[in-house]
This record gives structure tokens, sequence and C-alpha cells, in this order.
């Protein structure tokens, strides 16, 4: 993979949770080599605002804050790995297509659920329920993530949590490894559940460009 295709892989998961475990690919456990795009906290705020994960506003508080605080950016980088695994650990199990651990999920951090409702519990204690008079519905805003150094794990991890509790399991999909796909997990919104490949133009392409070789050389044999 070369250095020009860092930063500019899609994002098709239909969710942020989803999008996140995407940020590794191919997701394989280790099966094809692994090119992970959150290697440093600049990748994670890039990669936060490109996917609609924070807004302008709050692309700018957090840069502020771990430029003069270096040391929380790598926290804030190290927690979203962390979500992120876990996340995956839950998820992928459930995901038709998917690769699962022949060690199943490592035990020795604890479960990835502990992981992840711990990481939760820090995330609702910098949540704030904000009353707004001018709502039609609902009487308050829940903000999650008013601290700017912990801004994107804290979302993030809310976001892992809310999907878990309400994914419709026969949308959860992985991009079929088995069939030359990425792994990467996304949500089959489509009508008739006919979604096979994380995008048409990557994986979908190079398997129908397979197809063709294959029946090419079968037919000049
Ligand atoms: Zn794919």
């Amino acid at each position: 993979m070369t250095d020009s295709f860092r930063g500019e892989y899609r994002i098709v998961g239909g969710h942020p949770a989803l999008d996140l475990v995407n940020t590794v690919s191919p997701r394989t456990r280790g099966g094809a080599a692994e090119v992970d795009h959150l290697t440093s906290p600049a990748e994670l705020l890039a990669w936060s605002r490109r996917s609609g994960l924070i807004d302008l506003r709050d692309y700018s508080a957090v840069e502020g804050t771990w430029r003069s605080a270096p040391e929380l950016a790598v926290k804030a980088l190290n927690a979203t790995l962390e979500i992120r695994e876990a996340t995956y650990d839950v998820l992928a199990p459930r995901a038709a297509h998917a690769v699962i651990a022949a060690d199943g999920v490592k035990q020795s951090e604890g479960s990835a659920f502990e992981r992840l409702m711990l990481r939760w519990s820090a995330a609702a204690a910098r949540s704030m329920l904000i009353p707004d008079p001018a709502r039609d519905r609902g009487i308050a805003e829940l903000v999650v993530g008013t601290s700017p150094a912990q801004l994107i794990p804290d979302r993030l991890v809310v976001a892992a949590v809310e999907l878990i509790r309400t994914v419709e399991l026969r949308q959860l999909r992985a991009c079929p490894v088995d069939d030359g796909g990425c792994g990467w997990l996304f949500l089959d919104r489509s009508r008739n559940g006919s979604r096979r490949w994380c995008s048409m133009e990557d994986c979908g392409t190079r398997a129908k460009i397979r197809k063709l070789g294959e029946r090419r050389r079968a037919t000049s044999v």
C-alpha cells in the first residue's frame, strides 16, 4: 500500500463505530499484512473530521488542546485504539463473513465488554445534559465530549455502545476475506440485503476482475 493511499481510504461502514473498526485494512486477523491508519494523534484528528465525527469547531478545540498537551493527545489515541479493538471483538463474531480469531477474544486485559464499559463510564462522566427551551422534542441536549482532550474517544465509545445496543444483526456484514475482500465491517441497508462488498469501487471491482481472469484462464486451457 502506497503512502498516497493513507488518509484516502473510503468511509463505508455506515456508522461511526464501524468506520473506526475499518481504520485497519485489511481486517484479516493477521491473515494478510494489515495497515493501521491511526498511528498518530494527527491521523486520528484528520480521520475524525473526514468521517464526520467532529465538526470544524470541535476540530479546532481538540487540535488546540492536543498541541499544548501532547501527552493528552497520545492518551486519546490509545483510548481510541482500545475502543476500536474492543468494538471489533464484540461485533465481528456476529457479522456475516467476518474472520473470527481462532483463539477467541483475548482475555488477559478483561473482556471487550468490560473495556468498553470502563471507557463508556468515563465518557459519561465527561458528558453534560444542557437544557434547551427552544426544542420541540425533549427538554435538554446530551453533549458528549465536553473535555476537548478526550472528545474523540468519548464520542466513539458512546457511538460504539449505541451500535452494540441497537444494531440490526441481519444488516451487519464483513467484506468477505475468503473471496478476496478486506474484512471491513459495514451495515447492509439495501432493501434486498444484497450488499456483499465494502464498496463496489474497491473490493467489488477487484473480485470482478479476478473472476474474469479465472474464466479466461479456464477457457484458454
Ligand atoms: Zn472490502
